[in-house]
């Protein structure tokens, strides 16, 4: 099948970066996040510089457009894979900067469109979420078949971010839908109740909002979209189907104004009723409508900033449904009673859709929260001997006494490898923060260190991330153990960094003049040694930047000309060394824009010179 490219472009600016032909037939599609609310212009600059190295196929600018970069029918480099990217095509997404690298619904609704769109150019009649890695990647598809895959399988990245990942499954049932295909994955909801949880949690994105918006839910309506405030049955003489048939007929023409509660949320007041009214009409589905509901109440939510931010945000489900109570429903008994009831109903739903599989954030180990308790011990100062150590600035002194290592002494003995009050504690402190932020096992776990070790320790400390191969020279990321010295044999000094610009790196270190303080280094300072990084939960190791997506040098070429010249330097207005590399596979250790080469000039390992990567088919 010939290779053809997507109608729904409206801005193509095509990158150098790429392989030519791909070698493998399409049958993937993995979208990723920009990282950066970011239009197709930008997108196509970014990826326009050869020193980039990276591109996409496709690009979903934050207004929803859709630039290409990389033609169908090329490789591009985009997924930090060769064998995935010679059979995918890659879409970079405009995404917030930060987890759970939101998308735009206008960027999701035009992924799906996309995807429907590649899938129909290319033959494919269904579009897989298989779910996990090494099923993935072992699946044949059929001929009919695409298979969705994502970056953080094949780098240590967060790529496409937890908010797109949880939505893989959404994204492969709608495409298979309007591609007409049957559904393998996941059969058809018909439970109300999980239809609303996957709705609500779907938007919201925090368990616990989606379970306190819905534990009002059932309180108004037993989640019946249906529902007639019962009192009115009697009333108007009219059970909910007969209401809800009257409405949707017009026979029965006082829905706005006859202060009856209605559907899911018991909607009650005439401009309420009369919005929802409308925006069941305009969507042609009944006032009876699931769906209909779901969205108009989502809809009418945006106008509620402040619970809508508690819905996001919460940390428990009793402040999310206290949320809504207050200040979505409003029912006229806001008593704790219904406060204690309201919540009681939506734990039970956040017990059974989210419960074991949630994160609760108290137990979610982030660079944030160990930063944070550093924060609070900022101006404690060492004292002058075994008293006065809970207080943070009594007994002021320099002989090594401090409630950090008292804690390890007596509450945790068999952390390190003896007693340590009295002795240097910049790493004591480091670990004490850790203790506080995740308790005893997590933070040895993200110390890398075993229990009973010479922790306490500088130099051991470090060896300790290197021996894990966590242990980094440069690159600091908020939440690494910085570590000073002279040699990674004689570290003297640490801290935790606390955050990062173009030129410093901002710590929080204990011992530093007898106490707990901040202080800043130039990145390039020969004192800094390293930074050990521990795994903390969900972020990606690696800061994501946006869109540095480029695959490390060294990688492999091919040349398919007898006579591709070598040169001294990158560019045709450097010397040729009269050499010529035939035909055959190369290593590039390295790419530079230069005069004479629209892909850039590669440094041949051999040490030969430079090429340009015109002639040369990346592998
Ligand atoms: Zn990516």
């Amino acid at each position: 099948m010939g290779y053809t490219n997507s109608p729904l472009v409206v801005y193509t600016k095509l990158s150098p970066n790429h392989s030519g032909q791909r070698t493998h037939s399409i049958d993937r599609i993995t979208p990723h996040c920009v990282v950066g609310q970011r239009s197709v212009e930008t997108l196509g600059s970014i990826f326009a510089p050869t020193s980039r190295q990276a591109s996409c196929n496709y690009g979903i600018g934050v207004d929803g457009r859709v630039g290409m970069y990389v033609e169908e029918k090329n490789r591009s480099w985009c997924s930090s894979s060769n064998a995935n990217d010679q059979r995918a095509i890659t879409i970079e997404c405009a995404s917030d900067t930060t987890e759970p690298y939101a998308f735009k619904d206008v960027v999701y609704q035009t992924l799906i469109k996309l995807c429907v769109d590649i899938c129909q150019r290319n033959g494919k009649k269904k579009l897989l979420w298989l779910g996990d890695k090494d099923t993935t990647l072992a699946y044949t598809p059929k001929a009919d078949e695409m298979v969705l895959t994502v970056h953080r399988w094949f780098a240590n990245k967060s790529c496409p971010g937890s908010w797109m990942y949880a939505r893989m499954g959404d994204l492969a049932s709608k495409v298979t839908t309007q591609l007409g295909g049957t559904q393998v994955e996941t059969p058809a909801v018909t439970d109300t109740e999980k239809t609303i949880w996957d709705f609500l949690f779907g938007k919201i994105s925090n368990a616990y909002g989606a379970a306190g918006m819905m534990g009002n839910l059932y309180a108004e309506s037993a989640l019946k979209p249906g529902n007639l405030q019962n009192s009115y049955e009697k009333i108007l003489g009219m059970t909910d189907a007969e209401y809800t048939a009257a409405v949707d007929s017009g026979s029965y023409s006082n829905f706005v104004k006859d202060s009856a509660g209605y559907g899911l949320a018991q909607w009650t007041y005439w401009s309420r009723k009369q919005a929802l009214l409308q925006f069941a009409q305009a969507a042609g589905k009944s006032i009876g409508d699931l769906q209909m509901q779901l969205d108009f109440l989502w809809k009418e939510l945006q106008g509620y900033t402040s619970v809508l931010n508690t819905l996001k945000t919460s940390t428990t489900v009793k402040a999310a449904s206290d949320a809504v109570l207050t200040g979505y429903e409003r029912p006229a008994d806001q008593s704790d009673t219904v406060k204690e009831k309201r919540a009681g109903y939506g734990q039970k739903y956040f017990d059974k859709y989210a419960g074991a599989k949630t994160d609760k954030p108290a137990d979610t180990c982030t660079a944030a929260k160990v930063i944070a308790v550093a924060v609070e011990q900022i101006g404690y100062k060492e004292k002058a001997s075994n008293a006065s150590l809970d207080s943070k600035t009594a007994n002021a002194g320099s002989a090594n006494y401090t409630k950090y290592a008292r804690d390890f002494d007596q509450k945790y003995p068999n952390w390190y490898n003896g007693k340590k009050n009295g002795y240097a504690w910049c790493d004591m402190f480091v670990d004490w923060c850790f203790l506080t932020a995740f308790g005893y096992k997590k933070a040895l776990a993200l110390l890398c260190q075993p229990e009973r070790s010479a922790g306490a320790g500088c130099t051991y400390s470090l060896r300790y991330y290197k021996a894990k191969g966590q242990f980094h020279t440069n690159n600091p990321q908020p939440g690494d153990q910085i570590f000073f010295g002279t040699s990674l044999d004689n570290s003297t000094h640490t801290g935790i960094v606390e955050s990062v610009d173009k030129k410093q790196v901002h710590t929080i270190e204990g011992n530093t003049s007898n106490q707990v303080a901040r202080r800043n280094y130039s990145l390039t300072n020969s004192r800094i040694l390293g930074y050990g990084r521990p795994a903390y939960d969900g972020a990606p190791v690696e800061t994501p930047q946006p869109v540095t997506e480029s695959e490390a040098v060294p990688f492999l070429v091919r040349v398919s000309i007898t006579d591709l010249n070598i040169r001294k330097g990158p560019g045709t207005n450097y010397s040729r060394t009269g050499q010529y590399t035939g035909k055959g596979v190369f290593t590039i250790m390295e790419v530079k824009s230069g005069q004479g080469s629209t892909a850039g000039w590669g440094r041949l390992k051999s040490g030969a010179g430079w090429i340009s990567l015109d002639y040369a088919a990346r592998l």
